[in-house]
C-alpha cells in the first residue's frame, strides 16, 4: 500500500537533503489544516521542492501531489515570502521574456555551431499576460533591480 511515507521516500530532494526537505510533512499539514504554519517556516520547507513530479509518478492513486506543493509556493509568494531567486527570475521573464536574457556570447556560440538565431519573444504580450495574472504585483517586479 502506498502511504504518505512513500512521498517522503520517493522525493529525490528528501534523499539528497537527508530529510531536511520533507514533502510528507507538507502534505499532511495542508490536509489537516496546518497550512499557515508551514507557510511561516523558512523558505526551504516549501521551496525545496523542485517540481520534478516524481511523487506524482509514484502515487498509485494518481494524486497530483506536486500541485499541492505548487499551491504552497504560490501562497508563499502571495504572502511576500519565497526566495529572491524566484522573484528575479520572474522579473527577467517580465522584462526580457526569458529567465536568461539575450547575451552576445551565447548568440556568437550559436552561430559558430550553425544554430539558427533565437527569435525574440513578444515582450508586450508576456507583460500583458503577467499583469493580467497579477504576477507583477505579487512578485513586486517594479521594486526589483536587475544587474
Ligand atoms: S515534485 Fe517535489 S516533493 Fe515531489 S518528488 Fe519532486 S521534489 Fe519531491
Amino acid at each position: 500500500m502506498f502511504t504518505m511515507w512513500n512521498v517522503y521516500r520517493s522525493s529525490p530532494v528528501s534523499k539528497v537533503t537527508q530529510g531536511k526537505y520533507n514533502p510528507r510533512k507538507n502534505i499532511l499539514a495542508v490536509y489537516f489544516g496546518y497550512k499557515d504554519q508551514v507557510l511561516e517556516e523558512e523558505d526551504f520547507v516549501i521551496w525545496g521542492c523542485t517540481s520534478c513530479d516524481t511523487c506524482d509518478e509514484m502515487c498509485p492513486q494518481h494524486i497530483k501531489l506536486s500541485e499541492t506543493f505548487t499551491y504552497l509556493k504560490n501562497e508563499s509568494i502571495a504572502l511576500g515570502r519565497g526566495p529572491d531567486s524566484v522573484r528575479y527570475q520572474a522579473k527577467a521573464i517580465y522584462e526580457c521574456g526569458k529567465v536568461i536574457p539575450r547575451q552576445v556570447a551565447i548568440e556568437r556560440r550559436r552561430k559558430q555551431l550553425g544554430l539558427p538565431k533565437v527569435v525574440d519573444p513578444d515582450i508586450k504580450e508576456i507583460q500583458t499576460l503577467l499583469r493580467g495574472l497579477g504576477i507583477d504585483k505579487k512578485v513586486g517586479i517594479e521594486t526589483l533591480k536587475l544587474d
